[in-house]
């Protein structure tokens, strides 16, 4: 799955069309994320939410990288030109690895957040200190092992670090592509159109996407349209049903697939306005265990859960 952007003759038509009273069947755009607001956001919701967690350390602990993130985003932004990454002639993601090969510009990002981190417990502060015995060829290296999907080939303690360095870069990347777009080509709809990474979870739209379903990416933090009631996995339709730890209206669920197995949470922000799909995926996981007590496998990926990615 790749990216359409629309030409400015093309939205005018269609503003045009709607604001004369006909009904246009647009398809819906796709977000890219305003990193700002984003983190900062993201940030304010993770200490909430650990207020009355059972998980209340760890998410201190994301919290504690994520206001990394914001920092290193205000004192050391990066601008890039991306028109050859986007004019190139082909379908595959503007930010994938093969249309845009990665240079060594993210790893100052986790030199600065490695040297930065509060060493909240002995565990960490060894971690770090071995992470940062690496040269700029192993860095490298992991990184590409771990945008090829191979999570099995880096240590998942070393995985959280680096994607979060890697996750900072791609995410300003995504932001800075001009235009507005939407996902093309409906095969492999489960992977990012922007970057081609696999989703975090699901979300249900509120304003002017209201019960739209949209997947959000779990390394440039854009999101895409999917419809409801449909696997994310494997394009099935049919035999989909839902667990939650609530009742049947929670905002959270797990969406399962008895074709593939496989399973992804959907957040409702109609019922949860203030939710960060990262930060609510970690305090929700009681119910990942729930669900995988049911046999199914979570097909998406959590940045701040390699280690559960792994299991
Ligand atoms: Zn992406
Ligand atoms: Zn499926």
């Amino acid at each position: 799955m790749s990216i359409k952007i629309l030409p400015q003759t093309e939205l005018e038509q269609q503003s045009n069309k709607k604001s004369a009273g006909h009904v246009v069947r647009t398809i819906p755009l796709l977000f890219y994320p305003a990193p700002n607001v984003l983190y900062a956001h993201r940030l304010e919701r993770l200490q909430a939410l650990a207020k009355e967690s059972p998980f209340a350390d760890y998410l201190q602990f994301c919290a504690s990288i994520v206001a990394e993130q914001l920092e290193l985003l205000k004192q050391d932004p990066i601008h890039v030109d991306l028109t050859k990454a986007l004019t190139a002639d082909t379908d595959l993601p503007p930010l994938s690895l093969a249309n845009y090969p990665l240079n060594h510009d993210w790893q100052r990002y986790l030199e600065k957040l490695l040297a930065s981190l509060p060493k909240m417990t002995d565990e960490i502060a060894k971690l770090i200190e071995e992470l940062q015995k690496n040269s700029p060829e192993q860095y490298q290296e992991k990184a590409l092992r771990l945008l090829n999907g191979e999570f099995d080939k880096v240590s998942s303690n070393e995985s959280l670090f680096i994607w979060a360095a890697l996750s900072l870069y791609y995410t300003q990347l995504a932001s800075q592509i001009k235009g507005k777009a939407f996902a093309e080509n409906s095969d492999k709809s489960w992977l990012c159109p922007v970057c081609n990474s696999l989703p975090v979870a699901s979300t249900i739209h509120i304003g002017q996407n209201l019960g739209l379903r949209y997947l959000h990416c779990s390394l440039c933090e854009s999101e895409w349209y999917v419809p409801r009631v449909k696997c994310t996995s494997c394009d099935n339709l049919q035999d989909i049903h839902y667990f939650s730890l609530d009742d049947e209206r929670a905002a959270t669920q797990a969406e399962c697939c008895d074709h593939c197995h496989s399973y992804l949470k959907i957040f409702n922000q109609e019922l949860a306005p203030h939710l960060d799909v990262i930060a609510d995926d970690i305090a929700t996981l009681m119910l990942d265990m729930k669900t995988e007590e049911e046999g199914f496998a979570k097909s998406g990926l959590n940045p701040f859960l390699f280690a559960q990615k792994l299991a």
